[in-house]
């Protein structure tokens, strides 16, 4: 059994631990240390044996390891209106359902594509504190069916944390389920298969209270026989895990890879409910993004691939209004889009057409017809 905590400790954290496996040339070398000063680097054990290191290409280091290209410019921080929904500290109010808890700015990986990177592995203002704070508010907006227990990453907290959030969510009536967002079973499974009391918990307080697990999957070839396993034992717990993927410049932008790894996420159990456009993030954007048009062609070509259920997945983009399904291309020079979940009751089930352009990637809040 391996413990988590020591694989947290052996995994590198430094340009210099990383070419003792990866071949740098001295240039890519001082130009990777001056990426790490800024965005930090966190790459397990087990996740670095996935890569090919004679693949510079490989999708799995593309994730995991530090590009140039997350100096170029463009960009912002806060993509999704984060600040603006925040209600107590760390503690996110933006669809009425829905409260957004940051419960740790930790990570077991650094993933390159993070659209939190302003915080992640740095700084720890935004996170959350006072879960008895939390309850309060929940409890005084009745509205409120659910919460997002996320982070960094919310299985990077100790169980007796987790327990904690449990302890005080299961009682209050008015949530129907209790979500972790966690990529600790595609980058370090140990967290979960190798510690049974995690498990126990688990499944003590889904006897309670229905626990959603929200996984990260970008790749097939993340889907291994440890992140197999540590899916499936969250589901004999007990708990509905689904899946959230990015779509990824150089990492998941060819349909047939797509495709795979939708139908792979469906056999595992770990349902894909939304394939996500890359967000306009700093340091993120022009490494990851796709535009809208081609990213909208890659999805319907790869869900020719797919069955009823893996097809159910959605093309959205989670953007400052609301989380915005991207429908299709109509005719001419349009775009059709719709919103999925509104900030603002007006935009409920809303939908629109714009024109797009070929190359964009995002759209304005201007843009979109009032
Ligand atoms: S695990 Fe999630 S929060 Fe952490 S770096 Fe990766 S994408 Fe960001």
């Amino acid at each position: 059994m391996k413990d988590w905590r020591k694989s947290l400790e052996e995994s590198c954290r430094s340009v210099g631990e990383l070419k003792k496996v990866l071949p740098f040339t001295p240039e890519e070398e001082a130009a990777l240390e001056k990426i790490a000063e800024r965005y930090p680097v966190c790459v397990t054990p087990y996740y670095l044996s996935l890569i090919d290191p004679a693949d510079k290409n490989d999708p799995i280091r593309k994730m995991s390891i530090p590009d140039m290209m997350e100096f170029s410019e463009g960009g912002t921080e806060d993509t999704s209106g984060e600040f603006q929904n925040t209600v107590l500290q760390g503690v996110q109010h933006k669809y009425q359902q829905t409260i957004l808890i940051l419960s740790t700015n930790q990570c077991a990986m650094y993933c390159r594509h993070c659209f939190r990177k302003r915080m992640v592995g740095m700084s720890s203002d935004e996170i959350a504190s006072g879960i008895p704070q939390m309850v309060e508010y929940i409890k005084a907006h009745p509205q409120v069916n659910n919460v997002l227990i996320s982070g960094g990453d919310a299985f990077l907290n100790s169980n007796q944390v987790l327990r904690q959030y449990l302890e005080h969510f299961t009682p209050l009536e008015q949530l129907d389920f209790i979500r972790f967002g966690t990529r600790t079973p595609v980058v370090m499974p140990e967290r979960v298969t190798d510690d049974p009391e995690l498990i126990e918990m688990l499944r003590e307080y889904g006897r309670k209270k229905q626990i959603v697990v929200v996984t990260h999957f970008n790749h097939p070839r993340e889907l291994t026989p440890q992140s197999r396993e540590a899916v499936r034992l969250m589901r004999e717990a007990g708990c509905v895990v689904r899946n959230q993927t990015v779509l990824l410049r150089g990492i998941n932008d060819k349909p047939e890879i797509l495709g795979e790894l939708m139908n792979g996420l469906m056999r595992v159990g770990a349902v894909p409910y939304y394939i996500f456009q890359c967000r306009p993030a700093a340091g993120v954007k022009n490494q990851f993004q796709v535009p809208l048009r081609e990213g909208c062609r890659i999805v319907d070509e790869a869900k020719r691939m797919m069955n009823g259920q893996s097809k159910s997945v959605r093309y959205a983009m989670s953007h400052v209004t609301g989380k915005i399904e991207i429908l299709g291309s109509l005719d001419g020079e349009k775009m059709l889009f719709k919103y999925h979940q509104a900030k603002y009751e007006k935009d409920n089930a809303r939908m629109f057409a714009i024109p797009v352009a070929d190359g964009q990637n995002w759209l304005d809040t201007q843009e979109i017809p009032q």
